[in-house]
């Protein structure tokens, strides 16, 4: 039995068999091997290639194909690659000198190869980086065969183990199989985190080894509530789990009791508690949780969950799904927060040396007005379905506000000459995530119709702290004071100049920065679905007079610790049972 301690991202207890999956979501069961067995390796990648080449020549020859000169052309740019000796014999080259499996050295030296491509600034032979991934996935099937599996054809029970997970692979994880999660990297509101989450699938990160001492099969107990991960457990832990996961189950249940009723602290105030969602499918989780509506939608995944650019009828069915469940409760689009750790299928194949300080969310969209017009049209035709309100994500001064609105104003002009109905009074907020912004909030305010702060990219560029890198995770923290003092600074700002402010970064799913938060003066929460119980039941504990002691008193320290003890304690005193 072996025991690791990770950071705690999702809720609940998971025991199942583990699957292992590599990048790519190909399961390499091993990385090394002993120097004796390089000859049976390199023996695998010859039949492996031969093996694909015959492969693709039968497709080749295919009636399918024939018909459609498009693809010979592509399996004839991939037959080349694998008719290239030189490739061979690096791969070749790698398991005699690193001692590593053939699956392991296809994979590293192919995808190596194909970021090289990728870089190129020219575009025909920079898009030859996706071929090159086919070839390695080409070479993986041969290599792996009935071994292989990956993670959207499940059919048993599983916890994924994994190195990292792509916001792109969290978001394909079908929750009927897949239990549990836990990965070496990552952090507290990584965007695999905050998928998983989203989903309720119990989930641990930052566990810097586990993928090398678990094996594919293995038992493993995952605790989302307190960061633990047991490989290969013995009979007693298991059976401390099972009680422990039922007596979860019954905390869940009960809480389950709070959904209809409304979310208000005990001296009479109202919060409005919203959800925060990736796909419209989410939407029954919101209301079967007791969420008010949606507080963030990150459209981004719109893209994320597709092979190919979303068009502007799959934005408007998107929209139009989630805001039927909604009729007159608020539904806050952001426009896509593309870049940083989500990529479009484009972007993907070209990576940024500093992806969090590049063209990441309204940059990328005010560089790729095609593309940003699509989802404007579509969530203006939407407007007229609900309660739609607009967000632009990651404003850092007024000058991107005011093209963002100058460009939505061109839309709306483009419809008005189609005679297509919208909302002529769509509100639009912005998101602050960034100390610029924060800085600068009552000169936003005058354009902007509410704020909603997003702490998970405020704390990593005011800490200058990479929000889903395990090793600087223990200076990642929201109620650093220096964090504070700029939340304080927009809600002051925002308050003055009688504009909305809301927190929907994962901060307002933790329960003790919920006092704190309320006492700052918000009054608008937008979280995780799973988590809205349990922020209901605090709020419903609380009075707005003893959160503003909490926030005054917070507000007084200069020491992330002593807050952070602090503020445990004060809502362990209120609500043990949070804990
Ligand atoms: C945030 O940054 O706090 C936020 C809510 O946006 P995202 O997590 O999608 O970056
Ligand atoms: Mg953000």
């Amino acid at each position: 039995m072996e025991i690791k301690k990770g950071i705690a991202v999702s809720p609940g207890i998971s025991i199942a068999k583990s699957l292992i999956i590599d990048a790519e979501d190909y399961r390499i069961p091993q990385r090394s091997i002993s120097p004796s067995q390089r000859m049976i390796e390199v023996q695998r990648i010859r039949n492996a290639f031969r093996a694909a080449v015959e492969e693709l020549t039968g497709l080749q020859a295919g009636e399918d194909a024939i018909k459609r000169r498009e693809i010979m052309d592509i399996f004839a740019v991939h037959l080349r690659f694998l008719r290239d000796r030189s490739l061979r014999k690096r791969i070749t080259d790698y398991i005699q000198s690193e001692s590593v499996t053939a699956e392991y050295a296809v994979a590293t030296i192919l995808r190596d190869i194909a970021s090289h491509f990728a870089r190129v600034k020219d575009a025909y032979i920079s898009e030859r980086a996706a071929d090159i991934y086919d070839v390695e996935k080409r070479l993986l099937r041969q290599l792996l065969g009935y071994k292989r599996e990956d993670i959207e054809h499940l059919t048993e029970q599983v916890v994924i183990v994994a190195r990292q997970l792509s916001p792109t692979q969290a978001a394909a994880l079908n929750t009927e199989f897949v239990k549990g999660l836990a990965t070496d990297a990552g952090g507290r509101t990584s965007h695999t985190a905050i998928v998983a989450r989203s989903l309720g699938i119990p989930a641990v990160v930052a566990l810097e080894d586990l993928t090398e001492i678990a094996g594919g099969g293995d038992t493993v107990i995952i605790d989302g509530n307190r960061g633990i991960v047991i490989v290969n457990p013995d009979t007693e832990t298991i059976e401390q789990y099972r009680q422990y996961s039922q007596e979860f189950a019954a905390l869940e249940h009960r809480l389950y009791s709070l959904k209809d009723k409304p979310a208000v602290t005990r001296d009479g105030v109202e919060i409005s508690l919203l959800g925060n969602i990736e796909f419209p499918d989410e939407v029954k989780l919101v209301l079967d949780k007791g969420g008010e509506g949606i507080g963030l939608y990150r459209t981004e995944f719109l893209y994320l969950n597709s092979s190919s650019e979303p068009t502007e009828d799959d934005h408007y069915q998107a929209y139009a799904e989630t805001l039927k469940s909604f009729k007159d409760r608020p539904v806050i689009i952001r426009t896509m927060d593309l870049g940083a750790d989500k990529y479009t299928q484009s972007q993907r194949l070209a990576p940024e040396p500093n992806p969090f300080l590049g063209l990441r969310s309204i940059r990328f969209c005010l560089q790729n007005l095609t593309m940003f017009k699509t989802q404007l049209r579509a969530i203006l035709r939407a407007s007229v379905l609900g309660k739609l309100k607009l967000m632009f994500p990651l404003i850092t001064n007024v000058q991107e506000l005011m093209q963002a609105k100058m460009i939505l104003r061109d839309v709306m002009e483009d419809l008005d000459d189609e005679s297509i109905s919208y909302d002529r009074q769509i509100e639009v907020g912005i998101m602050i995530e960034t100390p610029s912004a924060a800085l600068t909030a009552s000169t936003l305010a005058r354009d902007a119709d509410f704020f909603s702060i997003g702490t998970n990219d405020l704390t990593q560029y005011t800490l200058a702290v990479d929000r889903g890198n395990e090793l600087v995770s223990t200076l990642y923290s929201p109620v650093d004071p220096a964090v504070l003092r700029l939340m304080r600074t927009v809600i002051q700002d925002a308050h003055r100049a009688q504009v909305d402010t809301a927190v929907c970064g994962e901060m307002a799913s933790e329960a003790e920065y919920i006092m704190l938060i309320l006492g700052m003066g918000v009054r608008t929460l937008s979280l995780a679905p799973p988590m809205i119980p349990e922020i209901k039941q605090i709020i419903r504990s609380v009075t707005i007079a003893q959160c503003n002691k909490v926030a005054r008193k917070v507000l007084s320290m200069n020491s992330e610790r002593q807050i952070s003890a602090y503020l445990r304690d004060a809502t362990r005193k209120i609500i043990p049972e949070a804990f």
